[in-house]
């Protein structure tokens, strides 16, 4: 029994289902139900929120999510192997646990949510976490249809999502996406010791707010200036925007930046305006 349900603690539930850790399916489990109920936590007030869960393996986040209130977890999981463990957990808390044997990647949870107030918390598995994070911040729609997204990042990648113009290091083309439409904070760190089997690099928690206004602009756009700044990314905007237009210099004018600056130091307004005078330059009409 655990400090937080009375569920076996995690060691034995993935003993006596057999859960060896799968390298190619990005498997270290957590299974220090104080530390996932840290995780969850930093997700805020879970009450009446139903949470969709990327990954929850033999669960050790699911129980916390779901002890700490939330009205439904809707759980993607693509590993068949951990499903009889999540129906114990199901049995446990019914009605509020919704378990699908999937990819995220292919799975879209809305028709499964209506208009209920969701969150998205996970600890992703490292091969597939920026493609997700991309794909919910690229959508549409903007507010989006989840209120946050609290996840587990390796150290590195989430440096770079909460990046800007300040950090050269390692702002780029995710730290211009994420900051655009939304405010990220890095929560705290997660050893490697905390993990079964322990990875050989320090991860973090990140969490994502919605900004409610982002300066509008064309997702297509934004991803193609900075693409090409930075591509190219020591080189000032007159020759790295070469590659989006012949005759870069207008379309740097319009956005009221300098020539000779380079992607590192354009701050996310600088790049969205560059994708507005990019757009502007495709609609207006040629001599
Ligand atoms: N949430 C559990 C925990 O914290 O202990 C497990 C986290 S483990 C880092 C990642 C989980 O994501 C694994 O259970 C793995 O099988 C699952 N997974 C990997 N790729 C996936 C995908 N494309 N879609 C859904 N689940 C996936």
């Amino acid at each position: 029994m655990s400090q937080i349900d009375d569920l076996p603690p995690l060691r034995e539930v993935v003993q006596a289902h057999g859960l060896m850790a799968k390298k190619s399916l990005g498997q270290n489990f957590l299974f220090d139900l104080n530390l996932t109920s840290r995780i969850a936590r930093s997700a805020g007030s879970l009450d009446g929120v139903t949470v969709v869960e990327v990954g929850p393996g033999p669960g050790g986040l699911t129980r916390a999510i779901l002890a700490s209130g939330a009205r439904k977890v809707i759980a993607i999981e693509r590993d068949a192997r951990c499903l009889p463990a999540l129906a114990e957990i199901a049995a446990r808390y019914p009605g509020r646990l919704q378990v699908i044997e999937g990819d995220a990647l292919n799975f879209d949870p809305r028709p499964l949510i209506g208009d209920e107030p969701a969150k998205i918390i996970a600890n992703l598995p490292y091969n597939v976490g920026t493609t997700l994070l991309t794909g919910w911040l690229t959508q549409e729609v903007w507010p989006p249809w989840w209120q946050s997204l609290t996840l587990m990042f390796q150290r590195e990648v989430a440096e770079r999502i909460v990046a800007d113009e300040s950090d050269p290091k390692d702002y780029g083309r995710l730290g211009v996406l994420c900051g655009w439409r939304t405010q990220a904070t890095i929560m705290f760190d997660v050893p490697p010791s905390a993990f079964v089997p322990p990875p050989k690099i320090t991860s973090s928690i990140v969490h994502i707010a919605p900004r409610p206004d982002p300066i509008p602009c064309r997702v297509e756009a934004l991803e193609a200036v900075t693409r090409a700044a930075f591509g190219q990314r020591r080189k000032m905007l007159r020759q790295s925007l070469k590659s989006l237009a012949p005759q870069p210099a207008a379309l740097i004018q319009a956005a009221g930046l300098l020539e000779t600056v380079r992607a590192e130091d354009v701050p996310v307004s600088g790049f969205v305006a560059l994708a507005n005078a990019y757009d502007a330059s495709k609609r207006a009409p040629r001599d």
